[in-house]
């Protein structure tokens, strides 16, 4: 594998209150070194600055990032949050486009556009978020997909801009359904994937970007997932919400490039 840093994500979605993020971050920050692997945890906006306090006084390098942003710098925009916003609650990454947004909220590839310059503009690390859905899988339809959503997401993006942007394959019908792309499968979104990146820019930078597979990842089938030459670490929900889970998911990454 070229030698990129696994980065493995825990998206906590609208999960958990208050004291159980707290627990979970206490965990999570006395289990995890984060030796040869980047972590970062996404929890729901309330709970970005309390969590990334448990982490900084533990010394721990697990990361906060941001489950969405909105582009606009301030204004009459009722209910969104800003990258400054994020940026005072001690957040550095926000992962835009999750398939949540795409398909339960409506947000259109235009959109993320404009929200992944926005974040890159203020400084930010970008986790793109793609995938298909199982129809369109079944209609042989899966880098077609994932093309149009690399290119429309990424349209604009420079190539040295592209150092703090990571690409989330997550196949849509594997995402909380306990049904996990085959090593093989997920292996072949990769590869065509950062195929597409390669065309967009050139081989340097498409050799240099993670590209996370998420979809039910969680210890058991883990290590053969980030065993795969082009899956760089994993976007993780539910797994990511139980201490030892997690933490076994970011040991099988550490064992990959061990
Ligand atoms: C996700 O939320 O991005 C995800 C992959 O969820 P799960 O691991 O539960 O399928």
């Amino acid at each position: 594998m070229a030698s990129r840093t696994p980065t493995i994500g825990g998206n906590w979605k609208m999960n958990l209150h208050l004291q159980d993020a707290l627990d979970l971050a206490t965990g999570l920050a006395d289990a995890v070194t984060g030796a040869g692997v980047q972590v970062t945890v996404f929890p729901a906006f309330p709970y970005l600055m309390p969590v990334a306090s448990v982490f900084a006084n533990k010394h721990s390098p697990i990361r906060v990032g941001a489950q969405d942003c909105y582009h606009q710098p301030n204004g009459a925009f009722t209910g969104e949050v800003s990258l400054s916003m994020l940026q005072d609650v001690g957040c550095s990454v926000v992962l835009i486009g999750h398939s949540e947004r795409r398909h339960v909220v409506g947000e259109a590839d235009a959109l993320i556009n404009q929200k992944v310059h926005a974040a890159l503009d203020a400084g930010f690390e970008v986790v793109l978020a793609i995938g298909e859905l199982l129809e369109q899988r079944e209609q042989g339809m899966t880098d077609f997909v994932n093309y149009g959503q690399v290119c429309l997401g990424l349209a604009g993006v420079s190539a040295e801009q592209m150092a703090r942007v990571t690409i989330a394959y997550e196949p849509v019908w594997a995402i909380g359904t306990g049904k996990t792309a085959t090593p093989e499968d997920a292996q072949q979104a990769h590869a065509a994937i950062r195929g597409c990146l390669k065309g967009i820019y050139n081989d340097e930078t498409a050799q240099a970007v993670r590209i996370q597979y998420g979809g039910s990842m969680k210890p058991g089938n883990a290590g053969d997932l980030l065993a795969q030459p082009d899956i760089d670490g994993g976007l993780i929900g539910g797994a990511s919400l139980k201490v030892e889970d997690f933490a076994a998911i970011i040991d099988a990454a550490a064992g990959v490039t061990a």
